[in-house]
């Protein structure tokens, strides 16, 4: 196989000029193309004027080697990386324990499936309820403004990204293509195949839903076993090595090998396992609020004269701002056409994120504006950022009422530093509600004032982007874990042997492909350790 990259077509080109770009590049003859596959399509939105797709092509040619000798030294032509996921071992015949996995989110889900995949018969266990019964419990938030702290945004099957916008791309290095194994089970229980190809592929919250539930069934179907509503709050070490979890009900499982796939909002649990004198430490996270812009203003600003193309679908951006004070200020989980979403799951808090379905076609674009802080801003040991958390949640459940509303501002009102009484042409989508006042209580003053100097310096990346009657809702302070269950080579605890801290919940993923990516990498390492214990 051979891999073209860097090929340039119009975005309304027909369907066969591909066929007849990939002939003209190479200088073949149209009998020697056997066969091709799009491996990835992207566009530059810094060129909104004008657009193209550039394609990365994987082929089939005759005389592969004749064609490699003409392009020796051409960069864009080159032979095709192995992106084949292949299994590292398999299970031994019998094993003194089965693994267990504390919690069923992306990370959860790939490190069962594929140790499921190798014969190792995992056991989930999932504090939250199954999706569908967990969709009814999440609307019970948005909807009636109740919380069930067991059963909500963050908890639950499918982990925190199953009510999102589905973004399915990441920065992490990947060069055994993890991504690729990740992006092809996901296509396998339900996912548009474009996800495979397309340079930011998303699924949207409906999709998610039923790809959970098919990814659950074929766990079980190898052997593996997930138990919903069962709160893992306790673990036994013996000798610096873990025996068992204890459920919440009491019952113990003992087992050698724990994947803690716990997510950041797993704060009681993290707070016993550091009591059980588990090694973690502080770790940098972000704090700002959610803005909501007219979906058509960034369509406009981002793709010009292409906006509303069907293909490019409602528009995203990314930004950052290097304040004065020394604070970074940037766009985090945009998602265009979506809605802003409460996404606590303690009682008497309010946090926000955002999610769209696959259309997209929700009148709002919105993103998190977030400014980073590091342990430095929040020090008092390893749990010191979950109180910071914590704390700023609380003040936002107070400003917004009381009632699970969040509290906003318009972005005019913000930067000019006065209460908003009225809201103008952008209606809010966070549900509960919204209560407009004054958010400069909201967080740290220096989050504040860098946020005040970054909104108007955005404007001159998206035209519009500090509009008066743009809206921000806050408080987002779920961007990431605030601890890092530190891990050595071996994936495994520095101090508990057999404990393997994973995903977002531990500090070694952010977002829905490297929380799957490292569940994979977690499941590689504890079958490989099961097999040399056998
Ligand atoms: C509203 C929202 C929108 C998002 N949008 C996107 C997006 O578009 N793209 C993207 O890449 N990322 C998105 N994210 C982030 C993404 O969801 C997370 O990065 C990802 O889910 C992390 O995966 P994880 O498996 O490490 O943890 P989680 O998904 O958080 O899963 C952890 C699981 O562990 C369970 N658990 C915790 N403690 C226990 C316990 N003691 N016992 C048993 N079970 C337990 C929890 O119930 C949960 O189901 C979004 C997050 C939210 C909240």
């Amino acid at each position: 196989m051979l891999r073209i990259t860097e090929l340039r077509l119009p975005l309304d080109h027909p369907e066969e000029a591909l066929k007849s770009a990939i002939i003209e590049r190479l200088g073949i003859a149209a009998t020697e193309l056997r066969a091709f596959t799009v491996f990835k399509r992207s566009y530059d939105a810094r060129k909104a004027a004008a657009l193209s797709f550039i394609y990365t092509i994987d082929l089939a040619v005759a005389n592969e080697a004749t064609v490699l000798t003409r392009f020796a030294g051409d960069r864009h032509v080159n032979p095709a990386p192995d992106t084949t996921y292949h299994f590292v071992t398999q299970a031994p015949a019998t094993m003194a324990t089965r693994p267990v996995i504390v919690g069923f989110g992306p990370c959860g889900i790939f490190a069962a499936l594929v140790l499921a995949q190798m014969g190792f018969r995992p056991i989930v266990l999932e504090r939250g309820k199954a999706v569908r019964e967990r969709t009814q419990d999440t609307w019970g938030l948005w909807r009636k403004k109740v919380l069930n702290p067991e059963s909500n945004v963050q908890f639950g099957e499918g982990g925190a990204g199953t009510f999102s916008d589905g973004k399915l791309y990441s920065q992490i290095k990947d060069p055994k293509h993890y991504g690729r194994k990740v992006l092809t089970e996901f296509v396998k229980a339900g996912a548009p195949e474009e996800i495979l190809y397309v340079s930011k592929p998303h699924i949207g919250t409906f999709r998610l839903v039923g790809m959970v539930e098919t990814m659950r069934a074929e766990i079980e179907s190898l052997g593996g076993e997930i138990r919903f509503q069962q709160r893992v709050t306790d673990v036994r070490i013996e000798d610096g090595h873990i025996r068992a979890v204890v459920l919440a009900g009491g019952e113990e499982i003992r087992t050698d090998r724990v994947v803690l796939a716990l997510g950041h909002s797993a704060r009681d649990t993290v707070e016993m396992l550091h009591e059980r004198g588990v090694f973690m430490e502080a770790k940098p996270f972000s704090v700002g609020f959610r803005i909501e812009h007219p979906q058509s203003l960034i369509d406009r600003a981002r793709l010009g004269k292409h906006a509303g193309h069907p293909l490019l679908g409602a528009a995203d951006y990314k930004i950052v701002h290097h304040a004065r004070n020394g604070r970074s200020v940037y766009s985090f989980c945009m998602c265009p056409g979506g809605t802003v979403v409460a996404a606590t799951s303690e009682p008497n808090r309010v946090v926000t994120n955002g999610m769209s379905q696959y259309s997209r076609n929700e009148r709002n674009a919105n993103a998190g504006i977030v400014v980073g802080i590091t342990p430095a801003d929040y020090p008092g040991g390893p749990l010191a950022g979950i109180a910071l958390q914590r704390e700023l949640e609380s003040r936002a459940f107070v400003l917004g009422g009381g009632t699970y509303e969040a509290p906003g501002q318009l972005v005019g009102d913000f930067i000019a530093g006065r209460p908003s009484t009225a809201l103008g042409s952008v209606e809010p989508s966070y549900k509960p509600g919204v209560r407009l006042g004054d958010l400069s209580t909201a967080l740290p003053a220096y989050a504040i004032e860098a946020m005040r100097e970054a909104l108007p310096a955005f404007e001159r990346q998206i035209k519009g982007f500090a509009m008066h009657d743009a809206v921000l809702t806050g408080v987002e302070t779920r961007t990431s874990s605030p601890v890092r269950i530190t891990r050595g080579e071996d994936l495994q605890s520095l101090n508990v042997k057999g404990l393997y801290p994973a995903g977002e919940g531990a500090g070694y993923a952010g977002g829905i492909l490297s929380a799957g990516v490292d569940g994979i990498r977690v499941a590689e390492a504890v079958a490989c350790d099961i097999n040399k214990a056998a």
